[in-house]
């Protein structure tokens, strides 16, 4: 198995400081979870309005949030618009190919003083002709079991699974601990592995990973023969647990877009800036929204 330590960038993105974990200098994807942001917890002061993300566009991956504290409303060109609260996952889908995208806004539900959340973006397997969707998971397996509670934002894990829809075999555990202990992590076969530290300390493989350091596991069948991953966690720790299959093909990465090649970013940057009708648009009042611009690849 091979252990890399990522340490997040810090960013600001709509108005809030975020730890990017992924991308990472050479650590782009763990399966196909390509992008990583863990942004706050903030507490918006002032007449701060909070997250004001606006109308931007994504193509060839999904986006899934997973919401620790406060509110944020999603509204995409699909037409859906979503709440999301604390405990659950919204999960959009661009959808593949050079005719397909989506574009969303996100932003601070009005009169919401905090925000702390985890956003990922998977990339999805482009030989799959695939439709763009948006879902929202209000309930997701949760269970408490000596101090520690989980949650599966996607896939199985312990014998339950989620309904979160997947393109590819893909974990997501978000893993709470009261008590400090050692934690034995069920391993799946095939599967790379995150282990992001939110609040608190773990310690793996002998080294400490505190909150934004991410713990990145590769090649795990090597050298492996016992299926789990052990670690030992501080009390009050809180990390998220993520995992899959390695993608089958290479992805790159542009501002929202992911592709095979450059050529079908600078496609998606020129089409976008062109308002070609594969993104869609949202109407506010009858006006269409104002558009974040895609930047030159
Ligand atoms: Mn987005």
């Amino acid at each position: 198995m091979s252990v890399d330590k990522l340490i997040a960038h810090e960013k600001d993105v709509g108005g809030i400081p975020v730890a990017r974990m992924l991308p990472n200098h050479g650590k782009r994807t763990i399966g196909a979870w390509c992008f990583l942001d863990h942004a706050g917890p903030a507490i918006f002061e002032g007449d701060s309005k909070g997250l004001q993300v606006g109308l931007h566009p994504h193509t060839n991956l999904q986006t899934f949030t997973w919401m620790l504290e406060g509110e944020v409303l999603h509204k995409d060109s699909l037409g859906n618009e979503q709440t999301i609260r604390p405990g659950q996952v919204n999960l959009m889908t661009a959808g593949t190919g050079e005719n397909k995208g989506i574009s969303h806004t996100e932003q601070s539900v009005e009169g919401c003083d905090r925000l702390h959340a985890v956003q990922l973006w998977i990339a999805l397997p482009m030989d799959a002709a695939i439709e763009p969707s948006f879902h929202h998971y209000p309930t997701l397996p949760i269970w408490t079991e000596q101090g520690v509670t989980y949650t599966i934002t996607t896939g199985q894990y312990a014998g339950r699974q989620a309904d979160t829809l997947q393109y590819s075999r893909l974990l997501g555990v978000d893993v709470q601990v009261s008590t400090a202990q050692e934690l034995q992590l069920e391993q799946q076969k095939g599967f790379e592995y995150g282990i992001l530290v939110l609040r608190g300390r773990v310690k793996f493989a002998g080294e400490d990973y505190h909150p934004n350091e991410l713990i990145s596991l590769s090649n795990c069948e090597r050298d492996n023969t016992t299926n789990t991953l052990c670690l030992i966690a501080d009390a009050d720790t809180h990390f998220m647990l993520i995992g899959g299959e390695p993608l089958p093909h290479p992805t790159v990465i542009w501002w929202n877009f992911i592709d095979r090649d450059h050529a079908g970013l600078r496609q998606s940057v020129e089409d976008w800036n062109n308002h070609d009708r594969r993104f869609g648009d949202i109407r506010l009042d009858g006006t269409l929204l104002e558009r974040l611009i895609a930047p030159i690849l």
